[in-house]
């Protein structure tokens, strides 16, 4: 049996600068606010070997992460610290065990139609320059590429959202065991995904 659209999930993270930036309430608001629900969620220090399996969890994300990194290289015109993809990967994992691993993290899973799209949609792409006006990404934070490999380091971009349906199945049982998940409804659901709207008038 497939299930229904509305049990999709995805995984979000804030990472230690959003915390440190205060914008818990702002972040959580938004994806709130589009209809999702929230179903999961907790608060700690992860340790470097939870971030590096995380990024690790999608055998292709290295190499694709160490090309677009040598790409933003060139294009500000300067050397890649390497021109293998891989080892430019390595770099940035470790860069994101650094960051991640600095302070209190808040994990959640987002449930509801298209929840990996919209939250990706909401949240802005990966650098904040570059990231649209009205995400949160280009609403909250002035990183780039240009500061954060300047200075050996993770672009602070507040948030974690996983990238596809599939990453996403893996990545909530790597945060979460299934009895940290509830089940449960909303009233809004009946109007968010109702078939008919009968039931309304008196
Ligand atoms: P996301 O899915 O938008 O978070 O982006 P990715 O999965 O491609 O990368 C994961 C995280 O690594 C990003 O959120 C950034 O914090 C960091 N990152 C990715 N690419 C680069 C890069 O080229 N340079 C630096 N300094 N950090 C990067
Ligand atoms: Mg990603």
């Amino acid at each position: 049996m497939t299930s229904h659209p509305k049990d999709e999930r995805t995984l979000v993270v804030v990472k230690p600068d959003g915390i440190q930036r205060a914008l818990i309430g702002e972040i959580m608001k938004r994806y709130e606010r589009i209809g999702l629900k929230l179903v999961a969620l907790k608060m700690f220090v992860p340790t470097e070997k939870m971030i590096e399996e995380h990024y690790l969890l999608d055998p292709r994300w290295k190499k694709n992460v160490g090309e677009k990194a040598i790409q933003s290289y060139i294009r500000k015109g300067e050397e890649p610290p390497s021109s293998d993809p891989i080892e430019v990967g390595n770099l940035v994992v470790e860069r994101l065990k650094r960051y991640m691993t600095s302070g209190p993290v808040i994990a959640m899973v987002w449930e509801g139609a298209h929840a990996v799209e919209l939250v990706r949609k909401i949240t802005g792409s990966t650098e904040p320059r570059s990231a649209e006006i009205g995400t949160i990404r280009g609403d909250f934070v002035v990183d780039s590429y240009q500061m954060a490999d300047g200075a050996d380091r993770a672009i602070r971009n507040l948030i974690h959202a996983s990238g596809s349906v599939p990453e996403a199945n893996k990545e909530i049982p790597h945060w979460f065991g299934p009895e940290e998940i509830i089940a449960y409804s909303v009233p809004h659901e009946a109007i968010l995904y109702d078939v008919d709207m009968k039931g309304i008038l008196g």
